[in-house]
């Protein structure tokens, strides 16, 4: 029973974007609520700072304007606290039971011992349901998810939002807007700063292009003394360039400038985007089921299954759409280990031994050849050479 104690360790390797994407979302709500504490107290403590240099020179008359004054400090503490309060009701508390839950759900884990129990088993099926849900968000099925998390009450383990958010922001890219990406930049600045992306630089510079496109070149240049200049420390060559682009229009065949206007850099736009996003919520950029099934595949996976030849019905990697994706996946170290029978579908070993025609080759179980021998009167059949002889000819292979 050894071998079925539970590997934590590896279960937790698949796991760290299910905590990572509502820590980051806490973050955010930290950081916004640090913003405006920041922006409200400072003008408080403006305000006071004024108010101490006023009365040195006091003359009765600005005792009107001091009340005022002081009236306006509170004001402003009290919507700094409504506001703070509104912000945790509608974003703190609910990304904190997120976290919660989502904590709980992988410390079930650890008290598990045993991949065969039943309480494994539940964690398991739930996790499977949390891997559909990611699939069918990464190729764009939210409704699909959104029912398979409603019905299987994971909503809180699932990221519905993060992906809305996506398609959201990927839409406008579609349609050549780069607003919504860029307000997702300032809204996670210092992590993209952190991970050294450029994202926002290049969105930056499709605006530009876009400017220089519709030959607005006074337009163009404003806006890369406000946007891009800011990036000449590490972008310089790109800055240069893009001013030179002024002088081209946009059916230039001018290699650099041509490529600048190429339409297709949208595409990139958007396919940055998702990595950067991906990058930030530490997601993978390939759904986790994948990932989860290729360790699996790579374990069945033999040459046999992508000869026609020799496919079999019952392998997974034999099938088309699990074998295109068993492709990445290194072949199975043991080529031997299994041999499964073609006409049973059961793998055969010392207790199923195959049997192999005498004069073809083609092997078969031992059970599975005795039933058509029963059915035919001693008489076997090869289903893929039609070879044709007594059972009792057959001979016996021996698996090394
Ligand atoms: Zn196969």
């Amino acid at each position: 029973m050894s071998s079925n104690k539970l590997n934590v360790e590896g279960i937790m390797l698949f796991e760290q974007p299910f905590a990572r994407v509502p820590y980051e979302n806490y973050r955010k709500v930290f950081r916004t609520s640090q913003k405006n504490i920041e922006k409200e107290l400072s003008a408080v403590q403006a305000t006071s700072s004024d108010l101490a240099k006023r009365t040195k020179g006091d003359d009765g008359s600005s005792a009107d304007g001091a009340m005022k004054a002081i009236d306006g400090m509170i004001t402003r503490v009290e919507n700094l606290k409504r506001k703070l309060s509104e912000l945790q009701d509608s974003a703190g508390i609910p990304t904190q039971s997120v976290m919660r839950e989502r904590l709980e759900h992988l410390a079930a884990v650890e008290n598990v011992e045993s991949a065969n129990t039943p309480e494994f088993q539940r964690w398991a099926d739930v996790r499977l349901d949390r891997w559909l849900v990611d699939w069918a968000l990464r190729n764009g099925k939210e409704k699909t998810a959104r029912k398979i998390a409603e019905e299987k009450g994971i909503e809180r383990l699932v990221d519905i939002d993060l992906f809305s958010d996506i398609c959201r922001i990927e839409e406008a890219l579609g349609r050549k807007s780069c607003t919504e990406a860029l307000a997702w930049c300032s809204e996670n600045k210092s992590a993209l700063r952190r991970f050294k992306n450029t994202l926002e630089f290049d969105l930056r510079l499709q605006e530009y292009i876009e400017l220089a496109r519709a030959r607005k070149n006074m337009d163009a240049m404003v806006y890369a003394r406000k946007y891009l200049l800011a990036w000449q420390d590490t972008h310089l060559a790109q800055i240069h360039q893009a001013s030179a682009l002024l002088c081209f229009p946009p059916t230039t065949s001018c290699g650099p400038y041509k490529r600048l206007y190429d339409p297709a850099r949208w595409a990139n736009l958007t396919q940055s985007f998702r990595l950067a996003i991906y990058n930030l919520s530490t997601l993978p950029t390939e759904p986790l089921l994948h990932l989860a099934m290729y360790a699996g595949l790579a374990s069945l996976k033999l040459p046999a299954c992508y000869d026609p030849e020799t496919k079999n019905v019952d392998c997974p990697v034999c099938d088309p759409s699990l074998g295109r994706l068993a492709e990445e996946v290194p072949f199975s170290h043991h080529v031997n280990s299994t041999i499964v029978c073609r006409l049973s579908g059961k793998i055969m070993d010392g207790d199923n031994m195959p049997l192999a025609f005498p004069v073809s080759g083609q092997v078969y179980s031992r059970e599975a050849l005795e039933d058509m021998a029963a059915k035919h009167n001693g008489v076997v059949t090869c289903p893929r050479t039609g070879e044709t002889c007594g059972y009792s000819s057959l001979r016996k292979v021996f698996i090394s």
